[in-house]
C-alpha cells in the first residue's frame, strides 16, 4: 500500500457505480450527505458497462427494466426495443449520470481493496488499489451480485495462444469473428445470448455444454412511440403495481395449479407464454410450479418438446433437453434464435457431461475423446455471484471480524441490507434479499430507498450507528432457508446455490418471499423503529 496522506472525509463512501450505486449517490445527495463512489470501470453502468458480448441483451421488458424514482426521466426517456440491448441499456446508464451530474462525485478505474471499521472513531476505513484512503461514516456496498467472472476451472486456459474472452469482460472495441474457428464454454444465459450471434460470424463453432437450460424465445420487437405513451400515462400506478407484485413485474399472478387442469389446458396455456415470449410464461404460468416437481415437470416437457420441433437433428436435441434440474431453478434463460443455430451445419454441440474437458491446449480443447482446433475461445461460464464481489473485498468489522469468516458456512445477513457484527455497513440487493429472484431495478430502488431512509432517521434524530442484532439476523437467515428450503430450488446445481464454484457452500442465497411482501416487511421494521436493529 503506497503512502496515503489523511483519508478523505465523507459520510458514506458507495462501492460500485453500476444503477444501484448511482440511485445510492442520488439519494444521499438529496439527504445532504457527503458521498463518493469508487468504481473499479472507467464509467458508469455496472453489469451494462462490462457485458459487451454480442447479443447482450435485458430479459426483462425495458419499461420494467427502468429507474422509477424520476417522473421526468422516465418521461424523457424513449427505449427503441422490448428487450434493451446492452448498448441501450449503458446509453441509458450514462444519460441518468449527465442528468443527475452524478460523475462529479465518482472515482473510476479505483478498486477498493478493504473496508474496516474503526470502533474507536465509529468510522469505515476504505482503502483502494490505487492509494486512494476515505474515512466514511458509513459503507454502502454497491458491489453487484452478478460481477465477479468465474473462469473455468480447466488446466492450461493460459496456454491457449489464440484469443480468449469471458462474456463479463468483453472488450469495449468489440470482437470481429468473421471467418475464425470459435469454442464456446458453457451454456447459461450469456452463452445463449451469444452463440447465435458469434456464430453469425465465425466459420465453426463449437459449443461445450455441461448442463443444458431451459431458455423461452424472447419475441423481441421494436417498441412503439403509440405503445410507449400508453404506458407512461398510467406509469405511476404501473410502477406502485411493480413495487408491490411478486417478482417486480405487474403481471396477474396465476390462480391455478398445474396438477388441477388437464393436458391440453396446461399446453395451451404454456404455448401462449412460448408465443407471448420472456420469462414468466412459463415459470409463472401456475401455482405449483416451483412448489412441486410433478407439476415442474409439465412445463419442463413442454419446453423439451418445442427443443425437438426446433432442433432437426434428433440426437442434438436431445443433448439440448434440460433432465437435471426443475425448470425455473437455475436462473431461465430468454433467446433470439438459440436453439436452431444448431440446425447450421457449422455449429456442433459437446456434451461435456459425456466427454469431459480434459485441458486447453495452445490450440484448442482436449476431451476425454476428442481434440478441437481453435482461433478463439469464449467462456460464458459466470459469476461468482452474490457473495464473490463483497468477499473480494477484506471487510472488516467490530474486532477485526472478517465478512468472509463469518460467512465462511454461506452468507449471513438480516433483511439482505446489513450484518450483525458490521455497524453502518449496507449492502444493495445482498443474500436474503429477492434481488437476483427479481427484476432487479425495482429492488435496488427498494433496498436505497431504505437505506436511504435509514440514514435520513439517524440524522434526523441525532444517531450515528445502526447495526443488527444477531437475534434478528438469525431469525431472518432461518425464515430466509425456511421459505428456500419449500420450493424446488435448492434441488439444482446452479449459482443461486453457489454451486458453479468449487469450494463455495451450498446455501440459497436470493429470498424466494417475493417483492411485495419482503418490501411490506422492510417497511414495517422501519415503521416500528428499526426493530431488529440497534442504533445508537
Ligand atoms: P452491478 O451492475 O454489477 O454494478 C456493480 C459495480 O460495482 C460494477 O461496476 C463493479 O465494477 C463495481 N465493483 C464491484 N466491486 C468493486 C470494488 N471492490 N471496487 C470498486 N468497484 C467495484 N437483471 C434483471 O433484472 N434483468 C435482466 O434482464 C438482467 N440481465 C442481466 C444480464 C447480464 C449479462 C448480467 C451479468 C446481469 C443481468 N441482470 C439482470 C442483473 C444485473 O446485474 C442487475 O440488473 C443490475 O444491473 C445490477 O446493478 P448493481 O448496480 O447492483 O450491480
Ligand atoms: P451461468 O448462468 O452461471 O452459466 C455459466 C455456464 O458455464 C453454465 O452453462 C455452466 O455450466 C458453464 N460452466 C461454468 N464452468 C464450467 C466449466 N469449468 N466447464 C464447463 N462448463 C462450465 O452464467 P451466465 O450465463 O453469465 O449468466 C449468469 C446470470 O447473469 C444469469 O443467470 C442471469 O441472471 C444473468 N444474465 C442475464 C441475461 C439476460 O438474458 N438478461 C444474460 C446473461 C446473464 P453448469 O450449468 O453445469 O454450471
Amino acid at each position: 500500500m503506497p503512502d496515503t496522506p489523511r483519508p478523505e472525509q465523507l459520510d458514506v463512501v458507495i462501492v460500485g457505480a453500476g444503477f444501484s450505486g448511482m440511485y445510492m449517490l442520488y439519494r444521499l445527495r438529496e439527504l445532504g450527505m457527503s458521498a463518493r463512489v469508487i468504481e473499479a470501470g472507467s464509467g458508469v453502468g455496472g453489469t451494462w458497462y462490462w457485458n459487451r458480448y454480442p447479443g447482450a441483451r435485458c430479459d426483462v421488458e425495458s419499461m420494467d427494466y427502468s429507474y422509477s424514482f424520476s417522473p421526468e426521466l422516465e418521461q424523457e426517456w424513449e427505449w427503441t426495443e422490448r428487450y434493451p440491448a446492452q448498448p441501450e441499456i449503458l446509453r441509458y446508464a450514462e444519460h441518468v449520470a449527465d442528468r443527475f451530474d452524478l460523475r462529479r462525485d465518482m472515482v473510476f478505474e479505483t478498486r477498493v481493496s478493504s473496508a474496516h471499521y474503526d470502533e474507536a472513531a465509529d468510522r469505515w476505513l476504505v482503502r483502494t488499489d490505487t492509494g486512494h484512503a476515505i474515512s466514511a461514516r458509513f459503507c454502502v456496498m454497491a458491489t453487484g451480485c452478478l460481477s465477479v467472472p468465474k473462469w473455468p476451472e480447466v488446466d492450461g486456459v493460459e496456454e491457449f495462444a489464440g484469443r480468449t474472452f469471458h462474456t463479463g469482460r468483453w472488450p469495449h472495441e468489440g470482437v470481429d469473428f468473421t471467418g475464425r474457428r470459435v469454442g464456446v464454454i458453457g451454456t447459461g444465459s450469456s452463452a445463449i445470448q451469444s452463440i447465435p450471434q458469434i456464430a453469425a460470424q465465425a466459420s465453426a463453432v463449437t459449443v461445450f455444454q455441461r448442463t443444458a437450460n431451459f431458455s423461452m424465445p424472447a419475441h423481441n420487437r421494436p417498441l412503439s412511440k403509440e405503445e410507449q405513451a400508453d404506458l407512461k400515462a398510467r406509469y405511476r400506478e404501473y410502477r406502485q403495481a411493480a413495487r408491490e407484485s411478486f417478482v417486480g413485474v405487474p403481471r396477474p399472478l396465476p390462480t391455478r395449479n398445474a396438477l388441477d387442469v388437464s393436458h391440453e389446458e396446461r399446453v395451451q396455456t404454456y404455448s401462449a407464454g412460448w408465443d407471448y415470449g420472456g420469462l414468466f410464461g412459463l415459470t409463472g404460468a401456475y401455482l405449483d410450479t416451483r412448489l412441486s416437481e410433478e407439476a415442474n415437470e409439465t412445463a419442463a416437457e413442454f419446453v423439451r418438446s418445442k427443443i425437438r420441433e426446433i432442433v432437426s437433428d434428433p440426437e442434438v436435441a436431445r443433448r439440448l433437453s434440460p433432465y437435471d434440474h426443475p425448470l425455473g431453478t437455475k436462473r431461465p434463460c430468454v433467446d433470439t434464435g438459440y436453439y436452431k443455430i444448431y440446425n447450421e451445419p457449422h455449429v456442433d454441440l459437446v456434451d461435456v457431461r459425456a466427454t469431459p474437458i480434459t485441458k486447453v491446449t495452445p490450440t484448442g480443447v482436449q476431451t476425454s475423446d476428442a481434440t478441437y482446433e481453435f482461433d478463439d475461445l469464449v467462456f460464458a461460464t459466470g459469476f461468482d455471484a452474490m457473495t464473490g464481489a463483497l468477499n473480494a473485498i477484506d471487510i472488516r468489522g467490530r474486532d477485526g471480524a472478517a465478512l468472509k469468516e463469518k460467512w465462511a458456512e454461506g452468507p449471513r445477513t438480516y433483511l439482505g441490507v446489513s450484518v450483525a457484527g458490521f455497524p453502518n455497513l449496507f449492502m444493495i440487493t445482498g443474500p436474503g434479499s429477492p434481488s437476483v429472484l427479481s427484476n432487479m431495478m425495482v429492488s435496488i430502488e427498494q433496498h436505497v430507498e431504505w437505506v436511504s431512509d435509514c440514514l435520513g432517521h439517524l440524522k434526523s434524530n441525532g444517531l450515528s450507528t445502526i447495526e443488527p442484532t444477531d437475534e434478528a439476523e438469525n431469525a431472518w437467515v432461518e425464515h430466509v432457508n425456511e421459505v428456500g428450503a419449500a420450493t424446488l430450488y435448492p434441488k439444482a446445481n446452479s449459482w443461486y446455490m453457489g454451486a458453479n464454484v468449487p469450494g463455495k457452500p451450498r446455501v440459497f442465497m436470493p429470498y424466494v418471499g417475493g417483492v411485495g411482501p419482503y418490501r411490506e416487511h422492510c417497511t414495517r421494521i422501519a415503521a416500528e423503529g428499526y426493530t431488529g436493529f440497534v442504533l445508537a
